[in-house]
């Protein structure tokens, strides 16, 4: 089985719609994909209906937004029942941050002199969820950058002009709901953080005393050095492994569904868990 276990659609901040992501991801030969959008799941049974047609395995998944030790951290929570009243809850709660927030990046960067930022975000933003992605395409449009990962590191993150601050959900929260969706807790990209390592092992350990199980350790946005470090936190905290290439559309051509390495092989896989 290949698996790809992280990726977004229209639902949040992907390009492609739940229909089209799970058709080329079965073109490329993905045989389990999960659909992780940022603090929803609203795509989940789109994407369902589309892989039943494929002939490929959809794992319900969901990319949540965590506030801890003053940073932005995400957890994927995979093979959840989206159906779950508590996850839904929490869910609901963080978008409405996200709304508070989208707004004030909206004045943020109209005051910098970017046209009716917030209602060409929000135009941009079909399923209704804006992320810093939207914000950062409209810059990359307007020609404030040519490329979005550029966009966001000079506008939108924390210190730059169009940043703010998510007030995101606990950590022991975000893996409280997992659980009790029934799902497997994973950090996504823990790389990507630039974590000390002390912080990265305070992480760690909080996450696996609130039910946390899994790490990425094979993710579109590791280095192979990232996914060696990761895989060696791995088997020192005893961490399930996941891998997901963390797909948000055709206009990033370095990133590609399914188009990953294997796990080391030492290592076990979250979906290892699953029937
Ligand atoms: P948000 O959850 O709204 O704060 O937006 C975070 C999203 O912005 C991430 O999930 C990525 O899709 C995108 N993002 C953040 N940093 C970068 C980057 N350096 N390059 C490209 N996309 C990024
Ligand atoms: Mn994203
Ligand atoms: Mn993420
Ligand atoms: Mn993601």
């Amino acid at each position: 089985m290949h698996y790809d276990l992280h990726s977004h659609s229209t639902a949040s901040d992907g390009t492609l719609s739940p229909t089209a992501l799970v058709e080329r991801a079965a073109a490329q030969g993905v045989d389990a994909l999960a659909l992780t959008d940022h603090d929803s799941t609203a795509g989940l049974a789109e994407a369902r209906a589309a892989a039943e047609a494929a002939g490929i395995r959809l794992v319900n998944g969901v990319e949540i937004s965590v506030t801890w030790a003053g940073r932005t951290i995400h957890v994927c929570g995979l093979n959840v029942d989206p159906d779950n009243a508590g996850l839904q809850a929490g869910l609901a709660s963080i978008r409405e941050e996200r709304e508070r927030r989208a707004t004030r990046m909206g004045e943020k960067l109209e005051k910098i002199g970017v046209k009716d930022a917030e209602r060409r975000a929000r135009a941009m933003a079909t399923g209704g969820l804006v992320a810093r992605t939207h914000y950062g395409r409209l810059l990359v449009q307007d020609g404030y950058e040519d490329e979005l990962g550029k966009a966001i590191r000079k506008y939108l993150i924390n210190g730059k002009a169009g940043f703010v601050a998510g007030a995101w959900a606990p950590l022991d929260d975000v893996v409280g709901w997992i659980r009790g969706a029934g799902g497997n807790a994973v950090i996504a990209h823990p790389a990507r953080y630039d974590l000390t390592a002390t912080k990265l092992r305070a992480l760690v350990n909080q996450f696996i005393a609130a039910g946390g199980e899994g790490i990425e350790v094979i993710s579109g946005s590791h280095t192979s050095d990232d996914a060696r470090n990761m895989a060696e936190v791995a088997r020192r905290h005893g961490l399930l492994a996941s891998r997901g290439s963390d797909y948000h559309g055709p206009e990033n051509p370095w990133i590609e569904l399914g188009r990953l390495p294997p796990l080391p092989a030492d290592l076990t896989p979250v979906w290892t868990r699953w029937s």
